[in-house]
């Protein structure tokens, strides 16, 4: 099969380092009672119907994908972790879920400490729900709290309230889960420093082990932008969301979280080591420290040494092709619709765009060597010395990584790696 950029995707052979692959695994579940105004996430609302459809064949595409790779002789793929991501993975009903793990567990090596995280909308779960999740071997969630302001919510066209929110975390406790994560966004319209410290404050009473804190940003084409389009809205405030940044980066060094990546903090806990928290998100650190992962789902993402590929996006279509008994190459399937070779000089450059993210660990001289073979100050050693001057990287160790100031203006030192 030729690919998009003409290249050959992972025969036999081709790449030594697939024969071991150790993996996460992506799932994106496209599914949302309604579009809230900010999104330009793979999702629909109006579909829920589809749902048996798409789950049976997100079990299709994990048969696909093992048989792909293992005809391609690369044997069982291990996986590490496994994350539903979405839109609104908890509107996927448990049998599903289920449904969807076991598979997985059939065709690839789920390692037995893998990481099960799924995404949960607050107004979606019960407490029957949760059990049942935790049941099946699901031990991290993910909740989009998002604001605990009645009016942030209602301008984000969330349909849940923060109480609702509070009592989701209570359920998920009583569940048996250990390990919540609560994302909450700043830097919404009408939203004052006072109103953004009162959200954090009332999410930490929850004593969430993981938060998320996402600045707003106004996506074209969505009913936010045509509303910032008309005037009926503001664009955010640039300069105030900043100073809601820095000033939750300092609430949350004190009331003992570990910021290890630009948007994510981890609480403390004695079982981290080094630059790794116990708690940090390991599915998306694998993805930060450039480790292969499978995508599986409508318009999922994929990446594997030499190959970024992503999945058609409409539900439907998805379905469709996933029955279409088209076999493709590992690690494609006959629902990808984009892939691009990534060569050694872009897999460079995307171990310093990602791995900069993690502002603790920051990017390891002595990884970038032993992945290329040759020295990270051979190759960006210009780069890193002109950001260096400009205060944005500072070393630690033997490791480069984004100084206090950078962490706010990381656009600019990723510029340089693009
Ligand atoms: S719940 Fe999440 S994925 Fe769904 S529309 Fe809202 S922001 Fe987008």
């Amino acid at each position: 099969m030729k690919t998009d950029s003409g290249a050959e995707p992972h025969q036999k052979g081709t790449n030594a380092r697939i024969g071991h692959m150790l993996a996460g695994v992506y799932i994106h579940v496209p599914f949302c009672q309604v579009r809230c105004s900010y999104c330009d996430f793979n999702t629909y609302a109006g579909i829920g119907d589809m749902i048996p459809a798409y789950a049976a064949a997100v079990c299709r595409e994990i048969e696909l994908a093992a048989q792909s790779a293992s005809r391609a002789g690369l044997g069982p793929v291990q996986a590490d972790s496994v994350y539903f991501g979405g839109g609104t993975p908890s509107l996927l009903p448990v049998r599903q879920v289920e449904a969807i793990v076991e598979t997985l567990r059939r065709n690839l090596l789920v390692i037995p400490t893998a990481e099960i995280t799924i995404e949960a909308n607050p107004g979606t779960v019960d407490i029957d729900r949760l059990s049942g999740l935790r049941a099946l071997g699901v031990n991290r969630l993910s909740f989009g709290v998002q604001s605990a302001q009645a009016d942030d919510l209602r301008l984000l066209d969330r349909l849940h309230s923060f109480e609702q929110a509070v009592q989701a975390v209570a359920w998920a406790r009583q569940a048996g889960f250990e390990n919540i994560n609560l994302d909450l966004i700043y830097g919404i319209m009408g939203q004052s420093l006072t109103s953004w410290r009162d959200s954090l404050r009332r999410a930490l009473e929850l004593n969430p082990e993981h938060l998320s804190l996402y600045a707003l940003t106004v996506e074209s084409e969505t009913p936010m932008d045509a509303k910032v389009q008309s005037g009926e809205l503001p664009m955010p405030d640039a300069d105030l969301a900043a100073d809601m940044y820095e000033w939750a980066r300092d609430e949350l060094q004190s009331a003992g979280y570990r910021h290890y990546e630009i948007s994510n903090w981890a609480r403390a806990d004695p079982r981290d080591e080094g630059t790794t928290p116990a708690f940090a998100c390991r599915h998306n650190l694998g993805t930060w420290r450039l480790q292969p992962y499978l995508g599986l789902g409508a318009g999922a993402h994929g990446f594997v040494p030499g190959w970024r590929y992503s999945n058609v996006r409409h539900p439907a279509e998805y379905v469709s092709r996933i029955h279409s008994g088209d076999a493709r190459p590992f690690p494609f399937s006959a629902a990808v619709a984009e892939s691009r070779a990534v060569d050694v000089n872009i897999e460079r450059r995307e171990m310093l765009l990602l791995g900069l993210r993690l502002v603790e660990e920051g990017v390891e001289a002595s990884a970038f060597t032993q992945r290329f073979g040759v020295s990270l100050e051979a190759v960006f050693g210009e780069d890193l010395a002109e950001l260096e001057g400009q205060g944005l990287l500072e070393r630690a160790g033997e490791s480069v990584r984004l100084t206090r100031k950078g962490h706010l203006l990381g656009n600019r030192v990723f510029l340089h790696f693009v």
